[in-house]
């Protein structure tokens, strides 16, 4: 399905700031005790979590990082319940994927100048929390780093549409397709207001082709959709932090299996411990906290062999990025 986006007022459409306050206020007040006894695990779901087979991939992918930025967060914030106060730092950037058919992105992240072209169609006290550190990297100029144009990019597959996963947008041709679950883009697009952390601004303009993942079970999650039928880029529903956030799971030419998982959770420490993000800022960017919590026990019950790299996961990029130079 494809639908040039017409265009509206971005400033009538921004989430209105005082619910979001509001908003803000009311989770920051569950922050203690959810920091002292976090959200329990659900034994019984893990239970019931089948694990179907990893598709069979007739073909492999070229896996490149692309980081633009970094920041930092507390520890619990990142993963609620945690008794520690080290920061833990935080990756912003988009992953480069070149199949044999196409060369896209997952996640156009940021573009330059982010701050000033972006962040202020986001409501207080949103852009102070979450702000990238400066400088940060333009799509394009991430891009240039590899050699690769933004004309050389034939579609972008974002994992949700928050602002810091489709801003480099801006840098991109507009005949570049925005692929994704329909459900995503109706939750993004309609109604008067963004949801929170959602800019239309970005998005403004573009073509999207819409999908159902009317794929099959995949690992742990129960829905999918194999981009080119091989095998080689299957995505997969981590519904809760939106409704049709995605997960990518890649064959990569270095034989390894990734699993590029958004922002379903920021960082590994979440599945390992089986946490939510903590409730501040966690129920203000998770859609579905119920639901996140589910896809947290998924990516938790995942077999070995799996890479799971989530966006903002510093550790899990930078050693994907170091491996792939290295190869
Ligand atoms: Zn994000």
């Amino acid at each position: 399905m494809n639908e040039p986006d017409s265009g509206a007022d971005t400033r009538s459409e921004r989430t209105p700031t005082l619910p979001t306050v509001l908003r803000c206020c009311v989770a920051l007040a569950a922050v203690p005790g959810r920091f002292l006894w976090p959200r329990r695990p659900d034994h019984a779901l893990l239970e019931r979590l089948e694990v179907r087979p990893l598709p069979t991939a007739s073909t492999e992918v070229r896996l490149t990082v692309l980081t633009q930025s970094t920041m930092s967060a507390a520890a619990p914030i990142v993963a609620e319940g945690v008794r520690s106060l080290r920061k833990i730092p935080m990756s912003m950037g988009a992953f480069l994927v070149e199949h044999p058919k196409a060369r896209f992105l997952i996640d156009p992240a940021l573009c330059a100048g982010v701050h000033e072209r972006v962040l202020p169609e986001l409501p207080f006290p949103i852009p102070t929390l979450v702000a990238p550190d400066k400088p940060v990297l333009g799509l394009s100029d991430a891009l240039a780093a590899h050699d690769i144009a933004v004309g050389d990019i034939d579609f972008v597959v974002p994992t949700h549409l928050h602002w810091d996963h489709v801003s480099g947008l801006l840098e991109l041709p507009s005949s570049v397709e925005v692929r994704l679950p329909a459900v995503e883009y109706d939750w993004a697009m309609s109604g008067s207001h963004a949801p929170v952390s959602v800019v239309r601004g970005p998005l403004r303009g573009r073509t999207f082709d819409r999908f159902e993942l009317d794929g099959p079970p995949v690992l742990t999650f129960p829905r999918s959709k194999d981009l080119f039928g091989d095998g080689s880029v299957v995505l997969v529903d981590l519904a809760g932090h939106t409704p049709g956030s995605v997960g990518v799971l890649l064959a990569v030419d270095d034989g390894s299996r990734v699993l590029l998982a958004g922002d379903a959770v920021w960082s590994k420490l979440q599945i390992d411990l089986l946490r939510e993000k903590a409730q501040m800022p966690g129920q203000l960017f998770d859609a579905d906290r119920d639901a996140a919590f589910t896809t947290i026990h998924r990516l938790h019950a995942l077999p070995d062999g799996i890479e799971v790299i989530a966006a903002h996961d510093y550790e899990a990029v930078t050693a994907r990025a170091a491996g792939s130079a290295g190869l």
